[in-house]
């Protein structure tokens, strides 16, 4: 049906009364739906936000009976700093110029409690377009809030516990290779204080030597693992995309990794055919091969390693896979977490950082990185970086 004064809101109701309902009967209709909601606080306000009307949803909200908040003035539903900032006429001037202003915040009892409320102000036009009032619906999100504090407070509580963890664990690994050190450069000392005629017993200072190179080498790793968490944590993990050849990069990390393999019995088999070639950020290629390797040979439990590099449709696909202990099913989707450990320190040594640095450098070029595991079994890592710069 065609309005007839091109008021969008008046064709609605022509509509209604069309049905067979009278204006008077909707209107009737509509104050017993207001009056009978209680769970919301619909009011209306005048233009300079005097209480016009009140329906019991906003008494059992806010505390007021109509007789003791009609004509009151609603900057009292505001707590004294919003008032100070002059929030409620803001809420009103928004509604004006836009129509509707909607926010979450404190308001107050009639009792002076606090309650959190998501407020909307709707302005309110007559027939002829001009601005009468405001409509006001008050909801009571405080149970809503206080959940949402409480996961808040559950989730910082949870950080600062990873923290805690994490600054022992760090500690002790920063402490472990210190030791040795301390050893080897004192027994050198005292191998030079003691050299008679000035002559070094040269074959057992090289020995100290190379024991604390090793620790050095080990310190430097993990103070290399913490500053790249931290380049990670700002966004500062930048990639040098150069041309290279994975299987050339590939077999020279296991050649390094070869005696610590031997050491603890395990071989390290490789099937890398043919050279896989693209363009990445090798340092940080090799980077993430030197931990999965590392971890394979760690948690492998003295067994065969296996090793697998290949390209196909516009990826290099790299799997490491050993036959150790393998990762419990609940600790599987968070081991590229950081800081994450699975094992117990006093049986593994690491901070947790590897496999979290390994992820972040594995998607920053495009590619990604997925873990498949049995208890008792072993575990096997894929990844998959496209061939060039994405
Ligand atoms: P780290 O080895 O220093 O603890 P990583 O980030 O490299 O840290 O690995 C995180 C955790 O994932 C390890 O503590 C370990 O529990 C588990 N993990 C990683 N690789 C393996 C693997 N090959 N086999 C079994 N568990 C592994």
């Amino acid at each position: 049906m065609e309005d007839t004064n091109g008021c969008p809101g008046s064709a609605r109701r022509i509509a209604y009364s069309g049905q067979g309902e009278s204006k008077q009967d909707t209107a009737d209709q509509l104050r017993l739906l207001i009056e009978s909601v209680t769970d919301h606080a619909i009011l209306t306000l005048d233009l300079d936000g005097y209480v016009a009307s009140w329906n019991p949803g906003a008494e059992r909200i806010k505390g007021y009976r109509a007789d003791e908040i009609l004509g009151q003035h609603f900057s009292r539903f505001y707590p004294p700093e919003a008032v100070a900032r002059d929030r409620p006429r803001y809420g009103l001037d928004v509604a004006t110029r836009e129509g509707r202003f909607e926010e979450d915040g404190w308001r107050v009892r009639k009792d002076g409690r606090r309650f959190w409320a998501n407020v909307v102000i709707t302005a309110l036009y007559d027939e002829t377009g001009q601005l009468r009032g405001f409509g006001k619906v008050t909801r009571d999100f405080t149970a809503r809030y206080q959940a949402q504090e409480q996961r808040e407070m559950e989730r910082l509580r949870e950080a600062l516990r990873i923290r805690d963890d994490f600054l022992s664990v760090a500690s002790h690994e920063l402490r472990t290779p210190l030791t040795p050190l301390q050893l080897k450069l004192t027994a050198m000392r005292r191998a030079i204080d003691n050299a008679s005629g000035g002559l070094l017993p040269s074959a057992r200072v090289e020995r100290d030597l190379d024991v604390a190179v090793r620790q050095v080498r080990k310190l430097v790793d993990l103070v290399d693992d913490l500053l790249d968490v931290s380049r990670i944590s700002v966004g500062k993990l930048t990639l040098e995309h150069v041309p290279a050849d994975l299987t050339a990069l590939l077999r020279e990390v296991i050649a390094r990794y070869l005696p610590q393999a031997t050491q603890v019995g395990s071989t390290v088999a490789l099937d890398a055919p043919e050279p896989v070639r693209g363009e990445w950020d090798t340092r940080r290629v090799e980077q993430v091969m030197t931990n999965l390797l590392s971890n394979a040979i760690k948690y492998g439990e003295g067994k065969p390693v296996h090793v697998s590099l290949r390209a196909e449709g516009g990826m290099a696909l790299l799997n490491i896979r050993d036959e150790g202990i393998g990762i419990a099913p609940e600790a599987l989707p968070h081991v590229f977490d950081r800081f994450m450990r699975a094992v117990s320190g006093h049986n593994y040594s690491g901070l947790g950082l590897g496999l979290f640095i390994a992820h972040q450098v594995v998607t920053a070029h495009g590619g990604d990185i997925r873990v498949s595991s049995v208890v008792g079994q072993g575990s096997t890592f894929s990844v998959r970086l496209p061939l060039g710069p994405t």
